[in-house]
């Protein structure tokens, strides 16, 4: 059985087991396997939700995706925006680019501008589909396709996919794709966090390229009680509450 069929298998059993009065999402930022997951979802079951982060700090060729992807399905893509009143807070305390002076202040904006918003959102939800794949890099190399062990369950339909792949079925499908993979980026985020990779550089090389390769991920990782959870929270705790935030 071809990859594409395998995943399409994964998305229809999800829609089966936890679709129903939006109880599943799409969450994508509009990289390419996100775009893959949207298309082969709406295909299985139009009209199904797709969610976003608006950061506040995304490139503006993001917003032309949206519109693409909004334009091509017949969908309003739902956008959750952080609290205002969070972000103001940890701008005020700790500068707009506080990303920059750590690796714990780097965690704190992206709980602020990325989890927290997303974990309120998810709370109704029974599952999400993602477009991580396991060769993306080391830190993904394990992912599950159906990974159960969070609430909501986290579904990886492309786990198994090459980028090879996912550009075959990009180009075959005529899907928009993200005008920055022309400037040579192959990952895609906030803008002042991601970067063009250079030849040979691993796929997520571009985010966060001040870090160790152990620190690049947004912690986008819920418990059954809908907790983030990661070695980083205790650090992150006495930074919140020592900002504030
Ligand atoms: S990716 Fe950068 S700007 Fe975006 S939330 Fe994380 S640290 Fe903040």
């Amino acid at each position: 059985m071809s990859h594409i069929q395998t995943a399409t298998r994964v998305i229809e059993s999800a829609l089966r087991e936890f679709g129903g009065e939006s109880g599943v999402a799409v969450v994508t930022s509009f990289q390419r396997e996100g775009v893959v997951i949207v298309d082969m979802v709406q295909r299985a079951a139009p009209g199904t939700p797709v969610l976003t982060l608006e950061t506040g700090r995304l490139p503006s060729a993001t917003f032309e995706m949206i519109d693409a992807i909004e334009r091509r399905y017949g969908i309003t893509v739902e956008r959750i925006h952080p609290d205002p009143a969070e972000v103001a807070s940890m701008v005020e305390s700790q500068g707009i680019d506080l990303f920059r002076d750590s690796y714990a202040q780097r965690v704190l904006c992206c709980q602020v501008r990325k989890v927290r918003p997303l974990e309120k959102r998810l709370v109704n939800l029974n599952a999400f589909f993602a477009g991580l794949r396991r060769s993306q890099s080391e830190a993904r190399a394990d992912i599950e396709v159906v990974d159960r062990s969070s609430q909501p369950v986290k579904i990886s339909p492309l786990a198994d996919w090459s980028s090879e792949e996912v550009l075959r079925y990009t180009a075959e499908h005529k899907l928009p794709e993200h005008p920055l993979y022309a400037a040579g980026y192959t990952s895609i985020g906030c803008d002042p966090c991601t970067r063009a990779v250079l030849p040979g550089e691993d796929e997520r090389a571009g985010r966060w390229w001040w870090e160790t390769d152990e620190a690049k991920e947004c912690g986008l990782h819920f418990t059954p009680e809908g907790k983030v959870e990661r070695k980083v929270d205790v650090l992150l705790r006495e930074i919140l509450e020592r900002a504030s935030v």
